[in-house]
């Protein structure tokens, strides 16, 4: 009995480490309601286990300060992958949350989830070998309908003949590693909560804005998955009746208006029309971040059309994040997507837009930032999931007994 509350504490102090910034043992013991000599105690003993370590590099300069701690990055590494539409990537993530290796697949084919597969393979493998036996396991955000715990994912967008794949049982059959998955969108605002801007904050939205749409909701510290794991549709919210169609059947959906997926497709309609634009560069472009580039390129030297476009994308998805707003009172917004790192008058345009229509007894209370992490929230996101299973109780914490 004993022994299980003194894990418990151990593992209350281990992720109040993670959660906070260099805290020292005396701000633990605030925190968490235990005793200065209890948390000195358990303290040296995590230290001694190799979870957590000291760490002088918070210290400020002038004035003994007290020693601050930190997780021992060398305890545990995961790795965390992206499988998308635009990209087959992986990284290598220390116990402190930070990219220790990366690796890229350079041409994936996305032809089926058997091809798909192979090359996400391929892409962890020389990571694991890298990793040796301090890897907990492999994370996978995955774009598209992803049931969470049993590991499948029902679809995969662009990809019709995908359905149903075992992914989790599947990769850590040809890896012989421990293997989760998660929604991308989920993957990223799991990153936000534990390594990025979302630290901060119990109650926040995270909004992806690339080519399609995604809403990542915190609520209390956690993710709201959803009755099906499919929470946070944002890109399906119909805005327009009659509005243009969108791959899921409805019509006027928002990613079918507001989403680079979108703004390609009103170039091309317009150009077909014979709108003589810098867009014809678009026409034999598949490269995901050259098609971004060329259209915001396009805006800032004043091509109507690109800057039309650019306004109206903005101008609907302020709209909407401000009904998401209005609708759950978060503390923060935080932005990510190759939408949200485009810089001037595309994001004045929008943060204004959220902030005309918010309701303003909510409007002072609500912060809008960028993402913190910037393409790195799906990959540490995606390993997280791996760090919060060995940090889900005090004995698969220190299970982990690595030398
Ligand atoms: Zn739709």
């Amino acid at each position: 009995m004993r022994d299980s509350r003194k894990l418990q504490n151990m593992l209350r102090i281990a992720r109040c480490v993670r959660d906070s910034d260099y805290p020292s043992r005396a701000d633990l013991a605030a925190h968490l309601e235990l005793g200065p000599p209890a948390i000195t105690a358990l303290v040296g003993e995590l230290i001694k286990r190799g979870v957590v370590m000291e760490d002088g590099s918070a210290e400020s300069k002038g004035g003994r300060r007290p020693t601050r701690l930190a997780l021992a990055p060398e305890y545990a590494c995961a790795i965390g992958a992206e499988l998308s539409q635009s990209h087959v990537r992986a990284a290598k993530i220390d116990f402190r949350g930070r990219v220790v290796g990366r690796n890229t697949h350079p041409n994936p084919r996305r032809g089926d989830a058997g091809a798909m597969l192979d090359a996400l393979r391929e892409v962890v493998k020389p990571l694991i070998s890298d990793a040796g036996r301090t890897l907990v396991g492999i994370g996978v955000g995955v774009s598209g309908i992803v049931d969470r715990a049993s590991g499948v994912v029902a679809s995969f967008p662009g990809i019709a003949s995908w359905r149903d794949v075992s992914l989790a049982r599947e990769l850590g059959s040809r890896t012989g590693c421990h293997v989760q998955i998660e929604n991308l969108v989920r993957a990223a605002t799991l990153g936000e909560l534990r390594y990025g801007n979302g630290r901060s904050f119990r109650n926040f939205v995270y909004v992806h804005m690339g080519m399609g749409l995604g809403l990542g909701m915190v609520f209390g510290g956690r993710i709201h998955e959803g009755a099906a794991f499919q929470a946070g549709e944002f890109g399906h919210m119909v805005i327009i009746e009659d509005g243009p169609v969108c791959y899921c059947g409805n019509f006027g959906c928002l990613e079918s208006v507001a989403s680079i997926w979108a703004m390609v497709r009103q170039a091309h309609d317009a150009m077909d029309k014979g709108v003589r634009s810098r867009l014809e560069e678009l026409r034999n472009e598949t490269d995901f971040e050259k098609t971004v580039s060329i259209i915001f390129s396009a805006a800032k030297e004043g091509d109507r059309l690109a800057v039309n476009i650019v306004q109206r994308t903005f101008r609907h998805l302020g709209m909407a994040i401000a009904n998401v707003v209005n609708l759950l009172n978060p503390e923060a917004v935080i932005l990510g997507g190759a939408l949200a790192v485009q810089d001037g008058a595309a994001q004045d345009e929008l943060a204004g837009q959220i902030r005309a229509h918010v309701l303003p007894g909510v409007q002072p209370s609500v912060r809008i930032l960028p993402a913190g992490l910037g393409h790195d929230a799906y990959c540490l996101g995606a390993a997280a999931l791996e760090f919060d299973n060995l940090m889900s109780d005090g004995r698969t914490l220190l299970s982990k007994r690595l030398s």
